[in-house]
């Protein structure tokens, strides 16, 4: 196999702006009919005029600083012409030359082993519409447009090809996604708000461009498949073609679309209806404003709450999360809010397809403040976690509807005691050297306490009443 190079091109559409990038029309679309939130300069009508939303452009700077990128000190728009039908203007107003920033860098993570990503260049465009291909991009017999996206800021962050797997390529975008949500400069759970295009070759040979694959795993798959089918060629004697080709999420396979265009098909050229203009003066007010990322916070999480690195990794990976921690650890233990919150609660969450959002971080304390009081077992917390996400209700109101108290040492005797005189079988099996027997023993009594006796406490009683 040879070694495979990975470079990607992420459009990250600012969807939490109010308005689009060149014109006032509302960016809050995604659940609207189709070419409702449009006006004469989105739909690129003769004689408009695009003016710049401002406060894009500071979002620009921010995800720029976020990534460590050099912030350019001016920068201009470029049209870039290509004829497409959700491009409303025959050409879409881009940045060429002189982007908002360039040679920036994320860390990730792969395996415990820390890897520099280096960002090429953060720019700025208009996003076209939306095509809807009817079946599949290469057998539909015809596509429907909506050009409500049309317009939409986007931020395009492109990376050197430093990236050599699949999986290294998904490990990326991720982080760049929970940087992003950190920034609150875009809703990921929006319907296109993260596009990438992936470039892939093997050592020495031509590169592939998978055009506009819009799922995280998406990507990941894509790549796989390109792996295989370069290999293919290669080892058939067929020479690999620059090509853009387009990922059929489906089917998992990518398609030839066209032999991939070169810069300079595009005629670049300054966007004359909007001038130049400096940001560098705007940074220093926007560094103020920049929040704690999740590299940040991570540290601070194993430094202040002495929680471990891994618990702490799981908490930042959503805002959400890790504000949640927050709130539960300044009333109780840190490490056992970080166990309870990143272990229990994240599973039952992801296995119901939930986020931290569905449940109030009070009831979490009120079930943990029982758990350290001893009034409840572990079983009997994770029950009033499950039946708060299935049934909802209040901890206390659970524990009295499903009896969850947990049973004193003494009416656990009594209970181990009346197992031992139901089970002589079992006792002389036991006695006799059958050790399985004791489980037995021990699943009766959790039987008959429904869950609510301490394990280890039964575990000495039995072994007790038994004489050993
Ligand atoms: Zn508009
Ligand atoms: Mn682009």
């Amino acid at each position: 196999m040879k070694d495979v190079i990975i470079g990607l091109e992420i459009h990250i559409q600012l969807n939490k702006l109010r308005s689009k990038l060149f014109c006032s029309c509302s960016t809050k679309y995604h659940d609207s009919e189709p070419d409702t939130h449009t006006c004469p300069v989105c739909l690129g009508l003769p004689g408009t005029l695009p003016v710049i939303n401002r406060k894009a452009v500071d979002s620009a700077i921010k995800v720029a600083l976020a990534l460590n990128c050099e912030i350019e000190e001016w920068t201009m728009f470029y049209r870039k012409n290509y004829y497409y039908p959700d491009l409303v203007k025959g050409f879409q107003i881009s940045q060429y030359d002189y982007p908002i920033a360039i040679d920036g860098k994320i860390n990730i993570e792969i395996e415990d082993v820390e890897r520099e990503i280096r960002i090429k260049r953060v720019h700025m465009e208009e996003d076209p519409g939306r095509l809807i291909h009817v079946g599949t991009i290469d057998r539909s017999r015809y596509s429907l447009i909506d050009y409500n996206r049309s317009g939409m800021a986007l931020l395009e962050v492109v990376t050197e090809p430093d990236l050599r797997t699949p999986k290294e390529a998904r490990i990326f975008l991720n982080k760049l996604k929970n940087i992003l949500e950190y920034l609150d400069v875009f809703d990921s759970s929006l319907e296109g708000s993260l596009r990438s295009d992936a470039n892939i070759s093997l050592a020495g040979g031509a590169r592939a461009e998978i055009k506009n694959i819009s799922s995280y795993k998406g990507v990941e798959k894509a790549l796989l498949f390109e792996i295989v089918r370069q290999n293919n060629l290669v080892r058939r004697g067929v020479k690999v073609v620059q090509e853009t080709r387009h990922f059929d999420e489906a089917r998992g396979v990518t398609i030839s679309l066209r032999t991939k265009e070169g810069e300079e098909d595009y005629r670049y050229f300054p966007e004359q209806d909007l001038v130049p203009f400096t940001i560098l003066d705007r940074v220093d007010d926007i560094k103020k404003t920049l929040p704690e990322l999740p590299d940040a916070k991570r540290k601070r999480f194993v430094l202040k709450y002495g929680i471990s690195d891994n618990h702490a990794k799981v908490l930042i990976s959503e805002l959400g999360l890790a504000n949640f921690f927050e709130i539960v650890a300044t009333e109780l233990d840190a490490k056992l809010s970080a166990t309870w919150i990143a272990d229990v609660l994240k599973g039952e969450l992801n296995y119901r397809d939930l986020d931290i959002s569905a449940f109030s971080p009070d009831h979490i304390i009120q079930i943990l403040q029982m758990l350290e009081k001893d009034k409840i077992t572990e079983n009997g917390a994770v029950q009033i976690i499950r039946t708060i996400m299935d049934e909802g209700g209040k901890p206390s109101e659970i524990v009295d509807r499903k009896g969850l108290l947990k049973i004193e040492t003494d009416a656990s005797e009594n209970i181990v005691l009346l197992v031992l005189e139901e089970n002589p079988a079992a006792v002389q099996d036991y006695l006799g050297g059958k050790e399985e027997s004791l489980h037995y023993l021990m699943g009766q009594v959790m039987k008959k306490t429904r869950g609510r006796a301490d394990p280890n406490t039964v575990s000495e009683l039995l072994k007790k009443k038994l004489g050993c």
